[in-house]
């Protein structure tokens, strides 16, 4: 049996041509039957795959002999089979929607890149103020011990949460991180824009300080909420771990993230195994009545 990857990128690079970088995209993916998501802007490129180890080999082969994308870093996961139903390739306005007014250029200044043991490190300084870059669900279901939670469904609600919330912190340490570090750029790009002036950035994300050989994952507590089928992924490996995750239905602690069976529904919600079966894998009452459900 073929062993399969998912593969996550990006990287901020001028592109002028973002038409015909989608349409190569879409052609080399389906030829290598990849599946996943892709987006293509002027900024640059950003992409989640998931195909056999031998497409995945070939995809990075065919990005490296791209001028633009010769130093691409892929994070790679084994997985069981593909992660993603089918493939979407777009050519997006943003990597990532922030519509700011006062956006900042992450392809040329951004926060100081940390490595998984020197953000450790700083976190345990305990003078950082930690930001997550991520939305309030994501936090949820796991986190940096002692981050912020962001109030926000959106990450175009960030600029007004941290013009609202960080004003007198200006010159204070700040530490940001997110699943594999894309969100960061742009959160940071516009963090040194608005004039703070101590800003940090976990390099890699989320998903590269859990592979961290050093770090093992360690004061993160909780799962790490992916864009794939997988929902959620492990993080910390050493044995100081918490779950910070509630089920929906009973507030017992759990990291189950499962879609409501309710097709016209499928919100994502954490659920305990026995609410799970009590409540049909619904979100609702409403959801366990509803006309077109999945199979359980
Ligand atoms: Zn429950
Ligand atoms: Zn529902």
């Amino acid at each position: 049996m073929a062993t399969y990857n998912a593969l996550l990128y990006y990287k901020f690079v001028g592109i002028d041509d973002t038409a015909a970088v989608a349409e190569n995209q879409r052609t080399l993916c389906l030829q290598l039957n990849l599946r996943g998501r892709i987006l293509v802007a002027s900024e640059g490129i950003n992409g989640t795959l998931s195909g056999t180890d031998e497409a995945c080999r070939r995809y990075t082969e065919a990005m490296y002999a791209d001028v633009r994308f010769s130093d691409m870093v892929f994070k790679t996961d084994e997985v069981d089979g593909h992660v993603f139903d089918d493939l979407s390739v777009k050519v997006k306005t943003e990597l990532v929607t922030f519509r700011c007014d006062r956006p900042g250029d992450p392809a040329s200044h951004t926060g100081q890149r940390l490595s998984p043991e020197q953000w450790l490190n700083f976190m345990e300084r305990g003078d950082a103020i930690i930001i997550d870059g991520r939305t309030g669900y994501e936090y949820d279901v796991g986190h940096f011990r002692g981050a912020i939670r962001p109030p926000v469904d959106s990450f175009r609600d960030f600029p007004q949460w941290i013009r609202e919330t960080f004003a007198e912190d200006k010159h204070r340490p700040i530490l940001t991180y997110c699943t594999g570090g894309i969100r960061c750029e742009k959160l940071t790009s516009f963090l040194l824009e608005e004039g703070f002036s101590d800003v940090y950035q976990l390099d890699g994300g989320i998903v590269t300080y859990g592979k961290d050989p050093v770090t093992k994952g360690a004061k993160w507590d909780g799962t790490c909420y992916v864009f794939d089928q997988r929902l959620t992924v492990p993080i910390n490996h050493t044995d100081d771990r918490r779950v910070v995750g509630a089920c929906h239905h009973c507030g017992e602690p759990t990291e189950r993230y499962v879609n409501c069976a309710n097709i016209d529904c499928h919100r994502q919600h954490l659920t305990c195994s026995a609410c799970e079966a009590t409540f049909k894998r619904s979100c609702s009452p409403a959801c366990m009545e509803a006309p077109r459900r999945e199979p359980i």
